[in-house]
């Protein structure tokens, strides 16, 4: 693996909320030096409105990903569950720019599994923080095999980085593919091919 996990903190923990007239004065610097006029009619609210929306972003920065293991059951069942396809959105944290796509995550429980909504607000949390993929990739998986204790975790990201899409080398399409296997999925290549199955089944 790239990154090395963060199994205790699973990344930043900002005192306080986000500093938004910190960020307006920043965003009016920017305006400034690229030669615009801030004071003009249609960026004179633009300060406070990137202020909200970083914060909206970076959400997840301030929120504790534990709040979402209040819906863990009790169950016999010991096949592999899979959320595929969720949605989500994080900001890359060399550019401030997004990436957006899907994630599938699975897991193979042993005596406990989680709420399945929970598993797509987990994924959300992770990603509304400054990120790299290959870490938000990990810091998911590392989350659910510490905290569900399962006997396997994988997951799969596919990503498209606006930061290579719409500059740099401009190559739209271009998907990056992560994936993070713990426990019985990285040991057993029967597993991980059930798995990976799964998470591509039923496509083109
Ligand atoms: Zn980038």
């Amino acid at each position: 693996m790239v990154n090395p996990s963060e199994p205790e903190s699973f990344g930043a923990e900002p005192n306080g909320p986000v500093d938004l007239k910190r960020i307006e004065q920043a965003v009016g610097e920017i305006l400034l030096a690229v030669g615009e006029d801030p004071q003009r009619e249609g960026l004179k609210a633009t300060p406070q409105r990137v202020a909200r929306m970083y914060a909206e972003l970076l959400a997840g920065m301030r929120q504790d990903p534990r709040e979402h293991l209040h819906s863990i059951f009790h169950e016999k069942y010991d096949e592999i569950v899979l959320l595929r396809d969720i949605p989500f959105y994080s900001i890359c944290e060399h550019h401030l720019m997004p990436f957006i796509g899907k994630a599938h995550v699975a897991y193979l429980p042993d005596g406990q599994v989680l709420g399945v909504s929970k598993l797509a607000r987990l994924v959300d949390c992770f990603a509304r923080r400054l990120q790299v993929q290959e870490r938000l990739t990990d810091q998911i998986a590392d989350f659910l095999m510490k905290n569900l204790q399962p006997t396997g975790v994988a997951v799969v990201l596919e990503a498209s980085h606006s930061c290579m899409t719409i500059r740099g080398v401009k190559k739209p399409g271009a998907v990056m593919v992560t994936s993070s296997l713990r426990g019985i999925f990285k040991r057993d290549p029967r597993s991980r091919a059930e798995v990976l199955t799964l998470m591509h089944a039923d496509r083109g």
